[in-house]
């Protein structure tokens, strides 16, 4: 099967006629081709969304706009199944996580639908002999480079929120996972966006993903991936004073004191770090354990740990397999780190005797005693691999949490009131979770990084206000 670019409401081939080759990470074997894309296709996909922008798409009235994401939104949810075992073949992700990616993406379609006719602009108290008012207009054609986690999902997130603020996009998804974007695409054609509100451009990050972060079409991107790439898209947007949106991974924490609820925490603990083969930005990667119950915790972990099963997508295991053979050498790469370090494998998963020995498995490993300072405590892993911290006080406690580049997400487990508030007020983080967490949470939640996690806001109503520039009119009578 070859997989075309979704420009304007047509199926069409890469202008340089390549594809590049798609594998299934449960088994490494190809299964689909898609196109290989570049400068050529961006500038045509971009001059399609400036002409919806400029057309039938931008001159919709809002409430028009909002049922026709209402439908999109009910469409997704009837092809919820379609689209989860595409996305579940593309990315290795088990089926139940598919399911949920997809029931996901619908529900930030609606969410957005219900928002649009409510994004109001204010009046502004001035000289009685002026009138002076506020109206948020969209930016005009967005970017979406999306990565290969969890492409629903991201899509969702961002290209809902721009579409719902009247923008016209234009989407790269990662080279690695794609597929089920593009039939997204199809399903809102289908459903009557307009040509050209949408449009799929598939291809490798440095030609697409370059020639997209780069054009001067694009009035606003939103990037969601690694910190280098990030960068480097934000260096390419500024050549033409686009504002650009980073979200860009963590090593998020979650810190238990010893009079946490240990029971309702571990399931907690243990999902924020396998959930999608731990592929996850918020993934909680770090989990800080005050020093009286540690020893209990890292035990009890350990058993959760071990009974984990790794195996191909279509089995639907605890764990599926990572995105890709580069990824898998990176997890094993960091892991080896630990050697010689004074860090101990606590307990690792079970491979599923019948999954591939072709597919990129890494079973879900704890790690204990990691130094705050050790690059498994510090670097993103991206993989289901879990570093337990001891701490001994809260002032340390807070310090080991603030202590990566990263600041994405945080938990908290404390039944002590004043010390959830001091801690949720202290930490570094786009997120805090008090006796939950929520690897993002719903899709009504504000979502987003500080340092090397990235800026903007993605998520919740606060998202329209990033995919929409405020302009201030001001009328004397
Ligand atoms: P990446 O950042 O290179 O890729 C993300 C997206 O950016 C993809 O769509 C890719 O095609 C595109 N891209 C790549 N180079 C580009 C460029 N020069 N200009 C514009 N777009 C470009 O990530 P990766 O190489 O797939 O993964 C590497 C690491 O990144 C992972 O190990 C993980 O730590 C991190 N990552 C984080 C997230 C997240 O959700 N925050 C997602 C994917 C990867």
């Amino acid at each position: 099967m070859i997989y075309k670019n979704f420009i304007g409401n047509q199926w069409v081939s890469a202008l340089g006629g390549q594809v590049l080759p798609v594998l299934d990470p449960s088994d490494g074997q190809l299964f689909a081709e898609i196109a290989r894309s570049g400068e050529a296709d961006i500038d045509s996909a971009t001059h399609a969304a400036r002409k919806a922008f400029e057309g039938k798409w931008g001159a919709m009235a809002p409430a028009a706009r909002s049922r026709l994401l209402w439908r999109l939104s009910a469409a997704l949810l009837d092809h919820q199944e379609e689209l989860a075992r595409l996305e579940s073949r593309d990315t290795g992700k088990p089926m139940k996580q598919a399911m949920a990616d997809a029931a996901a993406i619908a529900r930030y379609f609606e969410f957005y639908a219900g928002a649009v006719d409510k994004l109001h602009g204010t009046t502004i108290p001035y000289p009685s002999d002026y009138t002076v008012l506020t109206v948020r207009e969209p930016h005009g054609v967005t970017g979406h480079i999306v990565p290969w986690n969890y492409p629903l999902q991201i899509f969702g997130r961002s290209v809902g929120a721009a579409l719902a603020a009247g923008n016209a996009c234009v989407v790269k998804p990662a080279e690695d996972a794609c597929i089920s974007l593009l039939r997204v695409a199809e399903i809102a054609a289908e459903v009557g966006l307009p040509a050209g509100a949408l449009n799929i451009v598939t291809g490798l990050g440095i030609e697409a993903g370059a020639a997209l972060a780069a054009h001067p079409g694009i009035d606003h991107v939103s990037f969601t991936g690694s910190p280098g790439t990030g960068r480097q898209v934000a260096q390419a947007a500024a050549g033409h004073f686009a504002p650009v949106t980073l979200e860009l991974g963590g090593k998020s924490p979650q810190i238990v004191f010893s009079d946490a609820d240990i029971e309702a925490g571990l399931p907690v603990w243990l999902n924020a770090i396998i959930q999608n083969a731990g592929q996850t930005c918020s993934a909680g990667s770090r989990l800080l354990v005050q020093r009286a119950i540690y020893a209990d915790v890292v035990g009890r972990l350990s058993e959760l740990f071990r009974a984990t099963r790794t195996g191909a997508a279509s089995d639907d295991p605890d764990c599926g397999p990572l995105i890709n053979a580069k990824q898998l050498e990176r997890v094993r790469t960091l892991l080896g780190t630990a050697d010689g370090s004074g860090i101990t494998v606590a307990a690792q998963g079970a491979l599923d005797p019948s999954a591939p020995k072709t597919g990129f498995y890494q079973v879900p490993t704890l790690l204990s005693d990691v130094p705050p300072d050790h690059s498994l405590a510090q670097d993103e892993i991206f993989g289901p691999v879990l570093a337990v911290i001891p701490f001994d006080t809260e002032e340390q406690a807070l310090h080991i949490a603030n202590s990566t580049a990263y600041g994405l997400v945080a938990g908290v487990w404390t039944q002590d009131g004043a010390r959830q508030m001091r801690f949720a007020r202290k930490i570094r983080s786009g997120q805090v979770y008090i006796n939950n967490y929520g690897a993002g949470g719903g899709v009504e939640l504000p979502f987003g990084g500080t340092g090397q996690s990235g800026y903007g806001r993605e998520k919740g109503f606060e998202a329209l206000y990033g995919f929409t520039t405020l302009k201030t009119i001001a009328i004397k009578h």
